[in-house]
């Protein structure tokens, strides 16, 4: 399916649970936020019916995220189920890697095609001072799991702040030596993001090559986006920026998200989009979900306004990043 600016739409982000096992300053308060009733998330088998219909327009790629996806039981029947619909040719998941050492051996059996994690630090006080939790040792625990398990596409995503500064060099030399994927993703001013002070991909960039010498573009792993990835000489893995603010990337944009209570957000920054539980209480149709889905596809808004001071004040853990 194509928006009016024929921006091709074949990515489908979907929050299963906006509940979360850490409190990342940029995403959630300290004492959390109301979650919403477990009556109000849509069930496995109400997303894989609306998979089914995302697929029947275009979509073949789902991501996973939170919220903490590994929160919500029994998610290997979801990738299940999501990889035996026609059309669907990749399930990811977003995770903050505190779970997923148990986890991982179902998910592959599911046939999980990759697996992001999200790591701001190596240091343990850091890692609690960044997610008000001590859990490194689990996430890293994860990390070492995804990153033996053949054939699992493995990124880390990190979010470049003050506070962590001197974890950048750190973080990226996870990739010297291995086919990890070490990934910055810049600050938005999405929810409590909005209050940090954010770190650009240049001065990211600038301390890594300081260490590492000059990066040369390469084409990274497969992926769903954005990210344009680079590799210093002797890498085996790559090195990758995802700068929404400072290399705007919306006139590629390929994506829309859908929110745990079923709401098909169409940009990350506005509240555009529409609310498909109601639809689907009313007992809607396939084909009545389809032109729902293609109405509000075609609204999408061309760009975000971030960079002009532009806000979104939903917290990261109901958008799912
Ligand atoms: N809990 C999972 C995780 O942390 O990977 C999935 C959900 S989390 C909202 C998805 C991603 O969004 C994480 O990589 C997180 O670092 C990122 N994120 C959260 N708030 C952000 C913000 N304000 N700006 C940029 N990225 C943000
Ligand atoms: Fe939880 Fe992910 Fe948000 Fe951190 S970024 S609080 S791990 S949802």
């Amino acid at each position: 399916m194509r928006d009016s600016t024929q921006r091709e739409i074949d990515y489908l982000r979907i929050s299963v649970t906006d509940r979360c096992n850490l409190r990342c300053v940029y995403c959630m308060p300290e004492d959390g936020v109301p979650c919403l009733a477990h009556s109000d998330i849509l069930s496995y088998e109400t997303i894989i019916r609306l998979c089914r219909v995302f697929a029947s327009l275009g979509v073949s790629k789902i991501k996973l995220t939170g919220g903490e996806p590994l929160v919500r039981r029994g998610l290997p029947h979801l990738v299940e189920q999501l990889k035996a619909i026609d059309g669907i040719r990749s399930v990811t998941l977003t995770t903050n890697g505190v779970l997923l050492e148990e986890q991982l051996p179902d998910l592959i059996c599911a046939g999980l095609n990759g697996v992001n994690i999200s790591l701001d630090t190596l240091d343990p006080a850091r890692f609690h001072t960044i997610t008000r939790r001590d859990a490194l040792p689990r996430v890293l625990a994860g990390l070492r799991a995804a990153l033996a398990a053949d054939g699992l596409n493995v990124k880390l995503n990190c979010v470049p702040t003050l506070e962590n500064q001197s974890d950048w060099v750190p973080l990226a030399a996870l990739s010297q030596d291995s086919r990890l994927a070490v990934r910055f993703i810049e600050l938005m001013p999405v929810g409590l993001g909005a209050s940090l002070q954010r770190q650009d991909e240049a001065q990211v960039r600038a301390v890594l090559e300081a260490v590492f010498g000059p990066m040369q573009p390469t084409a990274g792993p497969s992926g769903n986006g954005p990210c344009r990835y680079f590799r210093p000489e002797g890498f085996t893995g790559s090195i990758g920026f995802i700068s929404a603010l400072t290399h705007t990337f919306c006139r590629r944009c390929n994506r829309v998200r859908l929110t745990a209570n079923g709401f098909l957000k169409t940009c990350l920054q506005y509240e555009t989009g529409v609310a498909l539980r109601p639809l689907l209480e009313q007992g809607a149709e396939d084909d009545a979900l389809r032109r729902a889905i293609l109405d509000a596809v075609r609204d999408k808004p061309a760009h975000h306004h971030f960079a002009e001071g532009g806000r979104q004040l939903s917290h990261m853990n109901e958008v799912g990043g």
